[in-house]
């Protein structure tokens, strides 16, 4: 998918100190025109900048916050495949994200959990086949929408020709910060597919549900696709009742079921994004207390090692 991101100014009149720029050299900055659109430039602790702005902070060595939190270099069975959930699979597309999330925890696996090539795709395939249990493949990253449409077809179509495979589903923040990718071809060819399509989108904080991509979502939805969203509880972004509460709606509103509240994974450069349990489980209580049950997300935590997400 083709993003402009030759908009970085909102980023550079942000960037002050030394520090910053280092941390901008270790992590460089990506962040799609559409989603600084959706930035208040004048605020400079606007919860969408925060996410993407690179903070001195990031340079600190914290305790507890290391390269590989997940422990994912461990579990890679084939290059860019990752099976640690019994009956999933997930492919680390190498498709660049439109943004570029200062608290990612894939930050430090660039260039090294994915994989690329001609031999890729056959890759990919004697893989399923060599899990016979596995009926759902996660299409992750980076994020696959940010591959060239063609291989996106490609990939798609070679999971859909597996007859275990029941379900496909897409991990991609590209309808929040470049809605524009989602094309009426590739929305044709998710509504053709056998398989059961399920979207995850990644959005953390209610302005990030823009008139765009609710109309995104809505087509999305015509055409079959099971929409649901994960968040990632961070500090200075979505820390407040008020804030869960509207993102709750938002999502609601765009026919979009919210499925996960992360807790941040503890990844060296994030530890200023991080909300301690005992505030985060306060907070998770207090939003179950005030909106209706299946608009409230699950609070979990990613656990080295572990079958499932862990519920906090
Ligand atoms: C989170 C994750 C999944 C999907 O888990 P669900 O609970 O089914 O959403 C699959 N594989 C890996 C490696 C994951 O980290």
């Amino acid at each position: 998918m083709h993003v402009d991101h030759g908009h970085l100014d909102v980023l550079a009149r942000h960037c002050r100190d030394q520090e910053q720029r280092r941390a901008a050299a270790l992590w460089p900055p990506r962040i799609s025109r559409f989603y600084a659109s959706l930035i208040d430039r004048d605020d400079p602790d606007d919860p969408l900048l925060r996410q993407v702005l690179p903070d001195g902070r990031e340079c600190h060595v914290v305790p507890g916050y290391d390269d590989d939190p997940l422990a994912e270099q461990a579990c890679r069975q084939d290059p860019g495949l990752l099976s640690k959930y019994p009956g999933r699979v997930l492919v680390l597309c190498d498709g660049p994200c439109a943004v570029r999330c200062r608290f990612c925890f894939r930050r430090h696996l660039r260039g090294r959990a994915v994989s690329g090539g001609s031999g890729w795709l056959k890759s990919v395939r004697q893989a399923l086949i060599a899990y016979p249990d596995c009926h759902e493949v996660v299409l992750s990253g980076g994020d696959p929408l940010g591959m060239a449409q063609d291989r996106v077809r490609c990939l798609l179509a070679a999971c859909d020709a597996l007859p275990q495979i029941k379900r496909i589903r897409l991990h991609t923040r590209y309808p929040v910060a470049e809605p524009s990718c989602i094309s009426a071809d590739l929305t044709a060819s998710l509504a053709a597919m056998r398989a059961m399509v399920v979207m995850v989108l990644h959005i953390n904080h209610p302005r990030e549900v823009s008139p765009e991509l609710m109309r995104v979502a809505a087509r999305l939805r015509q055409a079959g696709v099971h929409l649901y969203a994960q968040s990632v509880l961070l500090r200075g972004v979505n820390d407040q009742l008020e804030t869960l509460l509207r993102l709750g709606e938002a999502l609601a509103d765009a026919g979009i079921v919210a499925y996960y509240l992360h807790q941040l994974d503890r990844v060296a450069g994030a530890a200023h994004f991080a909300v301690d349990d005992a505030r985060a489980r306060r907070l998770h209580a207090a939003w179950r207390a005030s909106a209706s049950g299946y608009l409230v997300p699950r609070l979990v935590r990613e656990v080295a090692g572990r079958p499932c997400k862990t519920p906090l």
